[in-house]
């Protein structure tokens, strides 16, 4: 699915240099690497504050204990996702409250958001599933509707731009009142281990966040909060300091690959390529409105499965994301939850299948790829 080696060997130099920067020094744990990396994600994201962590689980978790959310709070988020998300929801004791996606964009439904809310909603946590955002103005307007905390789950999505309608731009995890990532290896932009990061512009959020994610001290041996130990460690920082100057790159190759595969699939009737949003409508050059974290199809009356097997057989890799909505997931299941309001992920679940997306797929990969999915599919 992913060829890190490849990717490696296209900037080996910068990458050795940096970690031996690291080693030359021996400031393994907040060294400057770290707080070097931590600029050069603010300058980049046009953010005030990032705040690094040790891998964009904690990074949510980190992110809702900042906010001082309760037990008990309600926490609205989407059905079809990765566990993380409701995951740090739930082990904070607050309330999971999962919604059906758009079968367009595979994001968090906003009608289904609005349905959703309670008097004791206290969160909105929408992810930018698969490298494209949710529909973020919609979101903000609810959440200032209703006095609401947006966590952006931006694991996905890192580099992408959201377009607001009057056409200015964000970058994604830096609309909500906090955002968190990931930089698990295979995300857009991974380190070779595992890491993660915080983004707010408010001030005082970001300087609770920074206790929290070290032990909950302000003060040194001053315990105000109770914290956890998150941290990025210099080696993971010196890798995504070579790497972040090539993120855009990055994006740029994904999102060719994208159009490579688009192109092949066209006019073949049972597939569905992915679907643009948010009022964009192709892949150019400016908009990077999507990153193409997963490259993700919908499958029309097609045995999946049987193709899955098929491409193993063919040795082509391929991954089903999501096999199971969250809500039917045993740790997630609950009486509250009503299968008519999930008719999207129930459905998706089904359908779709992500096939091979890095920054290193040619042209005869694609061209293997697409010919024997469409072939398996004619025959
Ligand atoms: C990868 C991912 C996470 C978790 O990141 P880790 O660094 O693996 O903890 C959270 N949410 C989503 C949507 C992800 O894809």
């Amino acid at each position: 699915m992913v060829d890190l080696k490849g990717q490696y060997n296209e900037i080996k130099e910068e990458v050795n240099s940096s970690i031996q920067e690291v080693l030359e020094t021996s400031a393994y744990i907040n060294g400057p690497k770290v707080h070097e990396f931590q600029k050069n994600l603010e300058d980049y994201l046009g953010v005030k504050h990032v705040i690094p962590c040790a891998n964009g689980t904690d990074a949510l978790q980190i992110a809702m204990m900042g906010l001082g959310l309760q037990p008990g709070d309600e926490v609205i988020t989407a059905d079809f996702t990765f566990a993380a998300t409701v995951e740090v929801i739930a082990l904070l004791q607050l309330t999971p409250v999962l919604v059906d996606v758009n079968e367009h964009d595979f994001n968090i439904n906003i009608e289904a958001v609005k349905k959703a809310i309670t008097p004791r909603t206290k969160a909105i946590v929408p992810v930018h599933l698969f490298g494209q955002c949710a529909n973020m103005e919609a979101i903000m307007e609810i959440a200032e509707t209703h006095n609401l905390f947006v966590i952006e789950d931006n694991a996905q999505a890192i580099g992408a731009n959201y377009t607001y309608s009057n056409g200015t731009k964000a970058k994604a995890g830096t609309i909500g009142h906090v955002g968190a990532t990931s930089f698990f290896p295979s995300k857009n932009l991974g380190c070779y281990g595992d890491g993660g990061a915080i983004f707010t512009n408010d001030d005082a959020l970001a300087n609770t966040i920074r206790g929290i994610v070290n032990h909950g001290m302000y003060v040194r041996y001053h315990h105000d909060v109770v914290g956890v130990n998150s941290r990025l460690d210099s080696i993971q920082a010196a890798v995504l300091n070579a790497k972040l100057p090539n993120l855009d790159t990055y994006n740029k190759k994904r999102q060719t690959a994208a159009i490579k595969y688009n192109a092949a699939f066209e006019g073949i009737k049972n597939i569905i390529t992915p679907k643009l949003s948010n009022g964009c409508n192709n892949i150019c050059d400016t908009c990077d409105c999507h990153v193409f974290h997963q490259y993700t199809l919908r499958l029309i009356d097609v045995d999946r499965d049987a193709l899955v097997k098929h491409l193993n057989e063919k040795s082509i890799p391929c991954g089903v994301y999501y096999p199971i909505p969250l809500h039917k997931q045993k740790a997630y299941a609950d009486d509250r939850y009503n299968e008519a309001d999930f008719t999207v992920t129930n459905q998706l679940v089904q359908d779709v299948i992500s096939l091979p997306m890095h920054t290193e797929l040619d042209d005869e990969q694609i061209a293997y790829i697409t010919s024997t999915i469409i072939n398996y599919i004619n025959e």
